[in-house]
């Protein structure tokens, strides 16, 4: 096939776009497309295998990527097949646990470790970190994505990517835009009014772009307002590169591109995985029917080159030097980041820290500790002790009991594994009892319940956990819960226990970590950067949110999620947004403001060195949140916050610059954020709830119903996409819901089921990577299936699917 030639000249393009390249680099891209044929440009534009961009037979260097967020999972396609399957790296704490840090510093020591690993295995990209707002608690990913307010997202995130691309790994900020659940996670479509898109939903990405200028961005698999999120040009360029001034390279989710030049007509770069050739074959057959044009296709391809040359040639100016790092001293960054973000969430009459004597420990989860989630941001470290050995590594005289079995298994044989266990655990707390020993419990979600492509149903612990809690409890009452899960829980008898220390998924170190604030020689410094609420129930999108049945996910709460949901109510919570104890006292007095910058003393007023994170809140002008039914604005919303390290007596100025949207919301009518005129009060304080100075401010701006813009049933309905019946099924709907209405297309849904399990060889159905490969088949467009399977699902199967679905209504319209 002859393909036409269209060459732009890319300088003028560059130039426009406001790249600064010196002359003679743009003209280094302008020779090498040069250099490139038709067909080479159009393939540059899909992956080769599962990591790497294309070289074009060596004209071109070439990019290699690698997951993740928390440490590297670097694969090869030689070497390793399975999800779970990677070099060994450190594992840090979890996106989830890290940003309980409220801390900066810890974010640039994260991207500056992870950066340390990648130089050393020459990977120049790292895909992550992500960033997407938790909506809803359930979320099975919440772990791997920071708070449910978009301003500590977007900060804590700057602070990583501009670490890790300092050392000159570039990242992959994700999942852009509104990939909020994971159920359908391929197909949902998140339909979401302006106001909240721009204030909750995309402005964490935007504080990152314009703060820390990430090299790429991942477009998510999601569709946005009815269009997917790959192929969504208000997203990826009226947006992102027009409005935020982006200037990176968009990289698809791995398998989200479905029709190749509707989304690099879009501003999608490049398409993750290979295809097997199925999306070069479809952009040329686009190219061919002038559905896209060469200038397009180069425009896509000239920043593919731009990036791959800056990492070739910045992996040939290193010395040997610059690639060396050292396990030791990566486990202990993350021994750090973990000690800083454990959040202590009770601690009655100063239960914690213990002191050194004979302690019990109950819990399998002690022995296991469970310190990262399931999918694609799985690390495989060394072995470092768990928490039971770190207890006694800390000089303890630990007696420990299992209590219950915390790997997989069938259910039905796990009340047979625990029965032995749970007596073996009750004498150990009689013993305790008898001895007045302090016990901790350690309990918490186990590999089955959280991880990428499923959602979790409940906020509960396992129920075979709370069964022996209450046991337990009915022997002593001498009890502290030592917690895990990557999000928020109910905590079972949290009025009964003593103390609750929740470590979140902290990583490698998190044995150690347990043992150092257990013990008092680390002081927990974590707040929650997101709510623990007290039912599911109460959580703002409950009604609406991880539907199996249905693509459209209505936004319907609009901003008020999370804190502003709550506070806004008067809804009461399990515990608070910015909450979390400290075995010291801190004050805070002398607060000055003079916008942008507010600050005040904080002093240590205890015993033992500690940190506190202030917190400043914007409370909104009244008349905007007095209307329980119909607020206009939150009731106050986080607009800075520092972390101050203080030893005992010791006290500090902390000085906070407010965020510059701090009195703004963003008007759908000016499209943009603006000042909304009022009284608006400052507040300095330890969470959302506990305020400890505030001044009042007067604003001058616009009139906030000016810039209100309702938003109907309508609006829901016009950006919904239709639920397919017979007959009007195509290549973008998936194998689960053409299953629903053809014998044949279940029968082959069956097989992929059981291609899809065997495929995990011996694991559980309930290990979160059989669970993904499922999703991934079944769920997945057909259109994605072509291009990820390798060629085992081929573009003539899933036409004949799609017709078999459509049955005697399909005929009627072929
Ligand atoms: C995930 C991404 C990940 C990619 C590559 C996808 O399924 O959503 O976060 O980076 O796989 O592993």
């Amino acid at each position: 096939m002859q393909v036409q030639e269209n060459t732009t000249n890319l300088m003028a393009e560059f130039m426009f776009m406001g790249y600064h390249l010196s002359m003679a680099e743009n003209h280094e891209i302008d020779d090498l497309l040069s250099k490139l044929s038709a067909d080479e440009k159009i393939r540059l534009l899909n992956g080769v295998g599962s990591w790497k961009t294309f070289a074009a037979d060596g004209k071109l260097p070439h990019l290699f990527m690698s997951d993740g967020p928390h440490g590297l999972r670097k694969q090869d396609e030689e070497h390793y097949s399975d999800i779970n399957d990677s070099i060994i790296a450190t594992c840090f704490p979890t996106a989830s646990c890290a940003a309980s840090s409220w801390n900066r510093e810890m974010f640039t020591l994260l991207g500056k470790s992870i950066a340390n690993e990648a130089k050393k295995e020459n990977v120049d990209i790292v895909l992550g970190p992500g960033i997407n707002i938790k909506r809803s608690p359930l979320c099975g990913r919440n772990f791997e994505y920071y708070s449910e307010d978009p301003y500590l997202a977007g900060t804590l995130a700057a602070a990583d990517v501009k670490a890790m691309q300092q050392e000159g790994t570039a990242c992959s900020l994700k999942h852009f835009a509104a990939n909020n659940q994971e159920t359908r996670r391929q197909t949902s479509n998140s339909i979401i009014d302006e106001r909240t898109l721009h204030e909750i939903y995309l402005r964490a990405f935007e504080i990152v772009v314009k703060e820390a200028d990430p090299a790429t961005i991942m477009g998510s698999y999601n569709r946005v307002n009815g269009e997917y999120a790959c192929r969504n040009k208000r997203l990826l360029t009226d947006i992102l590169r027009e409005k935020w001034g982006f200037k990176g390279l968009v990289v698809s989710d791995w398998g989200a591109c479905i029709d190749p030049a509707l989304c690099v007509k879009a501003g999608l770069d490049l398409a993750m995985p290979d295809s097997n050739g199925y999306l070069p074959s479809k952009l040329k057959e686009s190219f061919e029917a002038g559905r896209i044009s060469m200038a397009e296709i180069e425009k896509a391809a000239a920043r593919i080159i731009r990036l791959a040359k800056e990492k070739a040639a910045l992996k040939a100016s290193r010395t040997s030097a610059q690639y060396a790092f050292d396990f030791e001293v990566q486990h202990k960054a993350s021994l750090k980041i973990a000690e800083e973000s454990a959040v202590l969430l009770k601690n009655e009459n100063a239960f914690l820290p213990l002191s050194k004597g004979k302690i019990a420990v109950i819990g399998e989860l002690a022995e296991f500790v469970k310190f990262q989630g399931g999918g694609s941001s799985h690390i495989n470290t060394k072995h470092y002790p768990d928490a039971v050995e770190s207890l006694k590594n800390e000089g303890y005289e630990v007696s420990y009991a299992k209590g219950y079995y915390s790997g997989f298994c069938k259910k039905s044989e796990l009340q047979k594994l625990n029965a032995p266990l749970i007596e073996e655990a009750l004498n150990l707390a009689k013993t305790a009892a008898a001895n007045n020993m302090p016990v901790l419990f350690f309990c918490g979600l186990t590999d089955a319940y959280e991880g990428e492509g499923f959602d979790r149903k409940t906020l509960d612990f396992p129920p075979e956990q709370v069964e022996l809690l209450k046991k337990i409890l009915a022997v002593t009452k001498n009890v502290a819960l030592i917690t895990f899960s990557g999000a928020p829980v109910v905590f079972p008898f949290r009025d009964e226990v003593k103390a609750i220390l929740h470590m979140y998924l902290c990583g490698e170190a998190c044995g150690e970590a347990a043992a150092s604030l257990i013990s008092g020689k680390a002081n927990p410094s974590g707040r929650l950067a997101e709510t623990f609420p007290l039912r599911a129930e109460d959580t703002p999108c409950f009604n609406n949110f991880g539907d199996t049945a249905n693509d459209n996910v209505e936004y319907r709460e609009g901003i008020f999620i999370g804190y502003r949901h709550y506070e806004t109510k008067n809804i009461p919570v399990q515990y608070e947004f910015g909450y979390g104890l400290s075995y010291t006292t801190f004050e805070l007095s002398d607060m000055n403001v003079s916008l942008p910058k507010v600050s005040c003393k904080v002093t240590n007023t205890g015993t033992r060195a500690g940190s506190e994170v202030v917190q400043l809140y914007v409370k909104n002008p009244e008349a905007e949140y007095a209307s329980k039914e119909n607020p206009l604005r939150p009731l106050k919303e986080l607009r800075g916050f520092e972390k101050v390290y203080l030893e005992p007596g010791e006290a500090k100025t902390v000085e906070i610059t407010v965020d510059n949207n701090a009195f703004c919301i963003y008007s759908a009518k000016a499209e943009k954020f603006v000042e909304i005129a009022g009284e608006y009060e400052i507040q300095l304080a330890s969470s959302v709830k506990n305020v400890h100075l505030s001044q009042k401010v007067q604003i001058e701006g616009e009139k906030i119903q000016d810039h209100i813009v309702p938003v109907d049933d309508e609006f829901y309905k016009a950006h919904s996409i239709a639920v397919h019946k017979p007959g009007e099924f195509t290549v973008s709907d998936s194998l689960v819901d053409l299953a629903k209405h053809s014998l044949r297309v279940k029968i082959v849904y069956n097989f992929m089921l059981r291609i899809a399990k065997a495929s995990c060889k011996s694991k559980y159905e309930d290990d979160p990577s059989v669970k993904i490969m499922v999703s991934a088949m079944t769920e997945n467009p057909l259109e994605s299936l072509i291009s990820t399977s390798g060629g085992a699902i081929s573009e003539k199967l899933v036409n004949r699917l799609v017709k078999w679905a459509n049955g005697k209504a399909g005929k009627k319209e072929q």
